[in-house]
């Protein structure tokens, strides 16, 4: 059985001042809810503060990016190792991290075994942009950056996966459920081929992309999706409350 997932992705959003505040809006409704994994991603300078909020309580802290070296002279990185006293999760791959940065299928590969190596769990990101979804080339897409980014890696139950299309990040577009659940099927079955059929069927998988208090229950009623990535919906406590509420109600009902 695997335990839903719902992760708040905060970008590049919050001073630290602000970053304290919404955890306090949301720390004790977002403690009290059962049955979900709920991890928070604020930005590196308030991974700090927000882990010492976080402790005691069920929330986990994951951070959005890292480096691949474990140290050295890389100005202005962060890496693993550095997270690994702090974070329990990475975001890894994220289309932002891709288009704007140049993230290539390597980079991002180097980065999940770097993770792995300090006993950081990668929510790996992948999804497709709008001209190759409209040329229907979603699945190669999706297939090449899966290949890519978990070449040379034993099987590892310490990952999440979250399908996330480009065209739907940040743009208010979310996929329909049933799309979402149909590239998700499709992405277990990549991993079956990767791995094995097991660990296909333990790895939690997750959509997000313009993922809100509304729109969740229409993609957490497919089996196939664990839950969900979200970003701008997570800088509302009250929205992000409703999200993991709604998660925990929905996959509850369905054990
Ligand atoms: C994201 O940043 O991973 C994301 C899904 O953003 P949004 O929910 O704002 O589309």
């Amino acid at each position: 059985m695997r335990s839903p997932f719902v992760a708040g992705n905060w970008k590049m959003n919050t001073t630290a001042t602000e970053a304290e505040r919404l955890v306090l809006e949301m720390l004790d409704k977002l403690d009290k809810i059962e049955g979900v994994e709920k991890v928070l991603c604020p930005p590196f300078v308030s991974l700090v503060a927000v882990s010492m909020m976080l402790q005691g309580s069920s929330i986990k802290l994951g951070a959005q990016n890292m480096y691949f070296e474990a140290k050295g002279a890389y100005t202005g990185e962060i890496s693993s190792l550095m997270l690994s006293e702090l974070c329990e999760f990475v975001i890894l791959g994220h289309s932002e991290r891709r288009w704007y940065f140049g993230e290539t299928d390597e980079i991002v590969n180097r980065k999940v075994k770097a993770a792995l190596a300090n006993k950081l769990k990668p929510i790996l990101c992948v999804g497709e942009r709008l001209e190759e979804n409209e040329a229907g080339r979603t699945e190669e897409v999706v297939s090449r950056q899966l290949r890519g980014a978990l070449d040379g890696i034993e099987p590892v139950r310490d990952l999440v996966i979250a399908y996330e299309p480009v065209w739907a990040i940040g743009t208010g577009k979310a996929a329909s459920g049933k799309q979402a659940a149909a590239t998700i099927q499709f992405i277990r079955a990549v991993v079956a081929k990767l791995w094995s059929k097991s660990m296909a069927q333990d790895l939690r998988i997750l959509y997000g992309g313009s993922v809100t208090g509304a729109n969740i229950a229409e993609f957490i009623s497919y089996l196939e999706i664990d839950g969900a990535l979200v970003g701008g919906a997570s800088l509302k406590a009250e929205e992000f409350v409703s999200i993991v509420e709604k998660t925990a109600e929905i996959k509850g009902r369905k054990k």
